[in-house]
């Protein structure tokens, strides 16, 4: 069990923190940044002569041609600043993180409780509770808090809630352990569970160490890691 104080600013932070590392953002910058070179590489030549017969031929004398080949350069370089700074993927990624400002995060903020066992995640914010088995989790460390969720449901435990960096490591190393075993299949992993266990069965009590299948072999109630464990 871990307790924690989550502010609103920690899940802006660790909203943004998600964000920033998300392969669709990098995508949008990359994307941007290949359309703009290359409209600034055909836009070079044709800047400069354009420019340079737009004004040499105005003027009687031909060195006005270099003249106009250097306001073309000019030219040429501010539409390059201009083209940086109106980045229009910018303006979306500006929308998203104001999302993320302005979303409300009232039933996740105060004080929080998490505990992990062998079956999933046991969540208790002051205003609601809920356990996740771990096959639905998605476990992920932004903006130095860990992160548990499930859809838009989750948990957010800062580092800082541990009373030491070795014990915060210890509990993401147990959490992704337990989450790796939840991703397999059902019968699999309560069969890896009861292998080295004595757990009575919930309804005969049978002791289920080394069952096989997913029900008990004595009464047939359905078993599973997530039920077991979480008692
Ligand atoms: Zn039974």
């Amino acid at each position: 069990m871990i307790q924690a104080q989550i502010q609103r600013s920690d899940w802006i932070e660790v909203n943004r923190a998600l964000i920033e590392q998300s392969p669709h953002w990098a995508q949008l910058d990359r994307q941007y940044r290949r359309q703009r070179n290359r409209f600034l590489i055909a836009a070079f030549p044709l800047t400069i002569a354009g420019v340079s017969l737009f004004i040499g031929r105005a003027a009687s004398t031909s060195g006005m041609y270099y003249e106009g080949a250097a306001i073309g350069l000019l030219l040429w370089a501010f539409i390059a600043l201009a083209t940086t700074t109106t980045n229009t993927h910018k303006l979306a990624k500006q929308n998203e993180l104001s999302r993320v400002e302005r979303a409300d995060y009232s039933s996740y903020v105060g004080g929080v409780t998490v505990g992990i066992d062998p079956g999933g995640i046991d969540i208790a914010h002051e205003s609601k509770s809920l356990r996740i088995a771990w096959r639905m989790v998605t476990i992920r460390e932004a903006a130095g808090s860990f992160v548990f969720s499930c859809g838009a449901d989750g948990a957010i435990i800062p580092r800082r809630a541990f009373s030491s960096p070795h014990d915060a490591d210890a509990f993401i190393t147990q959490a992704r352990a337990w989450w790796q075993t939840g991703q397999l299949a059902p019968e699999e992993h309560l069969a890896r569970y009861l292998s080295d266990r004595d757990l009575p069965c919930p309804k005969c009590r049978y002791n289920l160490r080394g069952a096989r299948g997913t029900a008990c072999p004595e009464c047939a109630t359905p078993l599973s890691v997530e039920s077991l464990a979480g008692t």
